[in-house]
């Protein structure tokens, strides 16, 4: 078999880049060890999450209505019908990948891939056979998976995000080990369907490198829905027993233990550029596993790319995609390269939290001559319609040119809100260009224009 852009890995970055090249009319070759395309994000990680994310936001919404004058009985759970609607949303988008692969005359080659030489790729099958697939040019996108902490043994009670997306049961008591954005979502989740949660951080508050004014609403009312929010403390040892885990706890020297029926290890995750035989072909990969690559995402083999998780943080899928279409532009002979100001990062926590551009504590950091100014969502009529007045708008302006350089949001939505933000960074807007904008009423987008006019002082106060 012979591929002019061979892709290894069929995740948000693979399928994108096959998808593009094979647009530009080029023979496309995807091999990709799972049965299914669509990688992390399609199978165990953005689109189950958000599904399940979506089903916990019902439950507490329901019950927070009896507030405002409407109940609802307690949410009867059926995990069976759950995970099936799950799985369902995933077989929808993974199916119209197939499709999409078909229509394009791309070759999905299914099997580990494996370099062999500078052009040439070994595919081991299921059942062991092997291929060796020729290339004029490659595209890894192989991605990446969760860290593993050598101290937590081997024990099916011990599970990462992709265990706990398989909702297997409700644990009546579940530990989530990091307090960053997949543990949090996860936490989210089996709280809404009844589990007592404990989230474990090490750091000092939750999706450590947040802006703290950003993360309080969320610890807030996240401390309401869980059974116990640890900071700055230190799983030191996991023992399986018949009766649970039972889990040791370090805070600042004073150590005390707990019992778990599960555990969701949510540390991190790292690259697979070490367990493709990179070596083969001549590619460097660093001792963590990362490819390093130039704007036109090329490693230091001129004709091999890599794209995504492989290449570097953040790790997240609409960068996987930016950088594929870069990558196979290019690879097709095109000029392309990958000239993003920023990428939006979000928690689709409830609330959520969004921020793009720079922090402000990295302003600070960098001695960046900025100005800020929040709007709090108390004086959103919208957010106060919906019930949720602890979100905040937060902007941050260059002092000498007023334009636009980051915006944190944190309130239900502001993962959506959070576009207009990386659009106006991209588009150089300044204050003014924002504050002119006519946003929707009663909108919570409105919250960014009213942001804006806050910081140029053309409103002064709020209702
Ligand atoms: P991947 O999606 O990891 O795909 C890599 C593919 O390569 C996989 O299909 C794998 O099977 C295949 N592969 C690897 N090695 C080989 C080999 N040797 N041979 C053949 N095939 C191979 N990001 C967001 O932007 N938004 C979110 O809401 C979000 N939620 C997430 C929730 C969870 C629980 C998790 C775990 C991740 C989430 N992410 C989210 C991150 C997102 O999933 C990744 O950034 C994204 O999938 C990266 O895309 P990729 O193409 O680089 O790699």
């Amino acid at each position: 078999m012979h591929a002019e852009v061979l892709v290894l890995g069929a995740g948000p970055g693979g399928y994108s880049a096959a998808f593009r090249a094979a647009d530009l009319g080029a023979k496309v070759l995807l091999v990709e060890r799972w049965s299914v395309l669509g990688g992390v994000c399609l199978n165990v990680g953005c689109i189950p999450s958000k599904a399940l994310l979506h089903a916990a936001k019902v439950i507490d919404e329901a019950s927070e209505m009896a507030g405002h004058g409407v109940s609802f009985g307690a949410p009867d759970i059926d995990l069976e019908k759950l995970r099936g609607w799950k799985d369902s949303v995933i077989a929808r988008l993974t199916g119209g990948l197939a499709g999409m692969a078909k229509q394009r005359e791309v070759t999905v080659v299914t099997g580990l891939g494996a370099f062999a030489s500078p052009n040439t790729l070994e595919v081991t099958a299921a059942d062991g056979s092997k291929k060796v697939i020729s290339f004029d040019k490659a595209i890894i996108a192989a991605g990446s998976e969760p860290v593993k902490l050598p101290f937590i043994p081997d024990d099916p009670r011990v599970i990462d995000s992709t265990g706990a997306l398989a909702l297997e049961d409700i644990p009546q008591k579940l530990l989530v080990l990091g307090g960053g954005i997949i543990g949090l979502e996860m936490a989210t989740v089996y709280a809404a369907l009844g589990s007592r949660v404990t989230i474990v951080e090490l750091m000092d508050q939750i999706i450590p490198g947040a802006d703290k004014d950003l993360v309080a609403p969320l610890f807030k009312r996240l401390a309401t829905k869980v059974e116990a929010i640890l900071l700055k403390t230190k799983v030191t040892a996991v023992k399986p027993e018949t009766d649970g885990l039972h889990v040791t706890f370090d805070a600042d020297g004073a150590t005390r233990e707990d019992v778990f029926d599960k555990i969701l290890v949510a540390v991190g995750r790292k690259p697979n550029g070490k367990l493709i035989a990179v070596e083969n072909a001549g590619v460097s990969v660093d001792e963590r596993g990362f490819i390093a690559v130039d704007k036109q995402m090329r490693s230091n083999v001129a004709h091999i790319f890599a794209i995504g998780d492989i290449v570097g943080q953040p790790m997240l899928a609409h960068k996987a995609t930016h950088e594929a279409k870069v990558a196979a532009e290019v690879a097709c002979g095109h000029k392309s390269a990958f000239d993003a100001k920023v990428i939006p990062g979000v928690a689709y926590t409830d609330p959520e939290v969004a921020f793009v551009g720079v922090t402000e504590t990295e302003a600070k950091a960098k001695g960046l001559n900025f100005g800020k100014a929040v709007f709090p969502w108390a004086a959103s009529g919208r957010a106060l319609a919906l019930g949720r007045d602890e979100g905040l708008t937060k902007v941050l302006f260059d002092e000498d040119s007023k334009r636009l350089i980051g915006v944190g949001i944190v309130g239900p939505g502001a993962g959506d809100l959070i576009s207009e933000a990386a659009l106006a960074i991209e588009m150089g807007a300044d204050a003014e260009d924002i504050g002119l904008t006519i946003h929707p009423h009663p909108t919570l987008s409105e919250t960014l224009g009213l942001a804006a006019e806050l910081y140029e002082g053309v409103i002064t106060d709020l209702i």
